[in-house]
């Protein structure tokens, strides 16, 4: 591989095209929302248009996977791109390669020195703010700034980040890479024979005239004429180092990309690049179809059995039921709801059978339910809590019917001509004809109660 020009130019570039994503995408606005923003007090996450709530982050995870895999495959086979061109301690302590020049010199000039001590100042400020706007909106931010009203969590935050950035890039800079970074300890391990490294092409040793550039440029400090090591950041300084030195040769460089060992045979599809590329397709087209399907149901629903009241029968031979309701309306407009119980063979009324929710509204209610058609000893039948808008079912859930084992005496099937069609739920029920206490009376229930069977709560489906 010939380098023909400096790589540096192409890295300080995509350092700042990086850079300006990073500070711009909190302002970008899809569909009214930041485009990237995890919004702390409702627990959202909003990516690119969509919203994930906090029982969709699993989808977040999904993606973390997804991520890890498709990392350790570029790793594979692009090695440490990641370290030269797109990690942000390498992009801000590039940003900041005045305060290290400066330094660097032997005969330090004070006003140069104050002025790349203020840039790397400024550069700390700014990013440890924009880390913040991926939590709290940018305009948000600067408004509170400005009325200076930031808040001792938002403010001592951004302190703190800034702080850590500040000592990191005057004190720190490349040398985390080499002494500190896990990633560049894995490196043994995630590179094989046909891994793109920057490497020192030893087969032409004799043509090194030991001029020391490539060393001099190397911000972690070592000698790539020494072989691979893992404080090397892959950022082709040394390349650029050598290149002129050797062009005054006419010689080609003797730093440079190389796949594996330089003048080793390249095998592209080797087992380890086929294995990951296969487990990164599974789990990206994993992450999509989950993030879709997350991103239909706009209604989320759970209902499980209330503990009051009991499920019992009431005294005109109908079922009476009380659910745990469960609403969240994740759209971006209000929710008019009829509820609707779905018992096969049978009818059912709903109390409250109506609710209207606000956008992003979480409410959570008791619905009574009256089951009417239900013979007495028969098997429990299946039932379905819906959902219903104009435009039909919004979401849908199992609902827990519980119907007590032992039906109710004869007599209580009927209900007496002044008798209520329904027993108000959690209401004693009412007297029997004789040999009974009055309705008033604080007496054991008429209609015998089964001791409900403790049900798992349901969750809706779209
Ligand atoms: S050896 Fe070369 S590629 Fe590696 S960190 Fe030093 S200058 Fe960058
Ligand atoms: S810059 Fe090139 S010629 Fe100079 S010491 Fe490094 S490898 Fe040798």
């Amino acid at each position: 591989m010939t380098t023909t020009r400096p790589i540096g130019t192409w890295r300080r570039w995509a350092g700042i095209a990086q850079s300006l994503l990073f500070l711009g995408l909190p302002f970008v606005r899809i569909r009214g929302e930041s485009a990237l923003r995890f919004d702390v007090p409702s627990l959202r996450l909003h990516l690119l248009g969509a919203t994930l709530w906090m029982g969709e982050l699993f989808v977040v995870l999904l993606a973390t996977l997804a991520a890890t895999f498709l990392f350790l495959l570029v790793t594979l086979v692009w090695g440490r791109v990641w370290c030269g061109w797109s990690c942000p301690q390498t992009l801000l302590a590039d940003l900041t390669q005045a305060l290290a020049s400066e330094r660097a010199r032997k005969r330090k000039r004070p006003a140069r020195l104050a002025v790349a001590w203020g840039l790397v100042a400024l550069v700390s400020a700014v990013f440890s703010a924009a880390t913040l706007w991926y939590f709290v909106t940018p305009e948000a931010f600067l408004a509170r700034l400005l009325r200076g009203e930031l808040g001792p969590v938002l403010a001592g935050s951004w302190a703190v980040l800034g702080a850590v950035l500040f000592l990191d890039l005057a004190f720190v800079r490349a040398s985390f890479c080499a002494s500190a970074c896990p990633y560049a300890k894995l490196q043994g391990v995630l590179f094989d024979r046909s891994t793109l490294v920057v490497a020192y092409d030893a087969r032409r040793d004799d043509e090194c005239i030991d001029c020391g550039a490539c060393v001099r440029v190397c911000p972690t400090g070592i000698d790539i004429r020494d072989g691979l090591q893992a404080a090397c950041i892959h950022c082709a300084a040394c390349v650029d180092a050598c290149v002129p030195i050797m062009a005054k040769r006419k010689r080609p460089t003797l730093v440079d990309y190389f796949w594996g060992d330089p003048g080793a045979p390249r095998r592209r599809w080797r087992p380890a690049v086929l294995a990951l590329g296969a487990a990164s397709a599974v789990a990206v087209a994993g992450t999509v179809a989950a993030a879709v399907q997350t991103g239909r149901a706009s209604l989320d629903i759970v209902v499980s059995q209330a503990s009051r009241p009991s499920p019992r029968w009431s005294a005109d031979g109908t079922v009476v039921n009380a659910f745990a309701v469960a609403l969240e309306n994740r759209g971006r407009t209000p929710a008019r709801l009829r509820l609707v119980l779905e018992v096969p063979g049978s009818s059912a009324a709903l109390r409250p059978d109506e609710v209207a929710l606000a956008p992003g509204e979480h409410r959570a209610m008791t619905v009574i339910a009256t089951v009417q058609g239900i013979a007495p000893g028969a098997d429990t039948p299946p039932a379905r809590l819906l959902a219903v808008e104009a435009a039909g079912v919004r979401a849908s859930a199992r609902a827990p019917l519980v119907v007590p084992r032992a039906p109710p005496p004869p007599e209580s099937h009927a209900a007496p001509p002044d008798a209520p069609a329904a027993a108000p739920p959690g209401a004693p029920p009412p007297a029997r004809r004789s040999g009974v206490p009055p309705a008033s009376a604080p007496a054991p229930e008429a209609a015998p109660v089964a001791s409900p069977t403790p049900a798992a709560p349901s969750r809706g489906s779209p």
